[in-house]
């Protein structure tokens, strides 16, 4: 099964422990040979839009804050600093391979209200068709409460997906996929390769992933279920090394695959 093969529009998530070293400063060779990749497949004619934490902790590093942030408005101003410095980053190395990128901050607002869900849908529509790569982060910096804040990027890719009418979700963090047991701690732990249930296996997830993410395999299973139940299937992938994505492409199978339902 080719799972690209009907993939026009396709989102990316990418976890804080894939784009950033355990020192918190950005992986750089690992970023841009994710940006090779998207820029290929954006080449070969896709539309990519990516999804990137990563902000606050390359705050944490740029001005050498020596601690994880505890507070809400700590993180905040983490997030202020490390979000331009992802965008350039992005921006230096997407410009390297001929495209051009657009930040669009989102809070969860966006999505619940009507008119600004609409703008939102209309500018992600239109900058698709000018052939620009959308990266999207929480608004970190103005999001504290329950009202504005997704729950994570996990959560706020599979609302991104939904909000741009994506054929394919894939979610690229620092595991290989979903495990019938914690891989960390049992070596025998299997991977799943296909996923057509999510509710049966919800119970068999857990962890929270690194301390530099924020994800955990909970999330990934619930922004799985948004996505799946709304006909959009999802792969969850190890972003380790970008080029498995060629793998997909080629008609091969990596990391795990939730079918959609309709
Ligand atoms: N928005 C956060 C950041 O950019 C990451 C949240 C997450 O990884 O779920 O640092």
């Amino acid at each position: 099964m080719n799972y690209f093969r009907d993939s026009r529009r396709i989102v990316v998530k990418l976890g804080t422990s894939t784009l950033t070293h355990a020192t918190g400063h950005l992986n750089l060779r690992r970023i841009e040979r994710i940006v090779k990749v998207l820029s290929d497949l954006q080449n070969s004619g896709m539309q990519v839009v990516l999804v990137s934490s990563g902000a606050v902790s390359a705050g944490v590093a740029k001005i050498g804050f020596g601690k994880i942030p505890k507070t809400a408005e700590e993180k905040q101003a983490m997030a202020a600093i490390g979000q331009s410095e992802l965008m350039k980053i992005y921006d230096r190395f997407f410009s390297d391979y001929g495209h051009t990128v657009a930040q669009i901050l989102m809070t969860k607002e966006v999505l619940t209200t009507p008119e600004r869900r609409c703008a939102a849908e209309n500018t992600f529509n239109r900058l698709l068709e000018m052939r620009c790569i959308p990266i999207v982060n929480e608004n970190d910096s103005v999001s504290t409460d329950e009202l504005t804040k997704f729950g994570g990027n996990d959560i706020l890719s599979a609302y991104v997906a939904q909000l741009c009418r994506a054929d394919l979700l894939l979610n690229l963090s620092d595991v290989d996929g979903l495990f019938d047991s914690d891989p960390r701690t049992n070596p025998d732990a299997n991977l799943i390769s296909r996923v057509d249930n999510i509710d049966d296996i919800f119970t068999s997830a857990g962890g929270a992933g690194t301390d530099r993410g924020t994800g955990g395999m909970v999330a990934k299973l619930k922004a799985a279920k948004i996505v799946t139940e709304d006909g959009i299937p999802m792969f969850i992938l190890n972003g380790h090394d970008p080029e498995i994505l060629y793998t997909l492409l080629d008609g091969g199978h990596v990391g795990t695959y939730f079918s959609a339902k309709k």
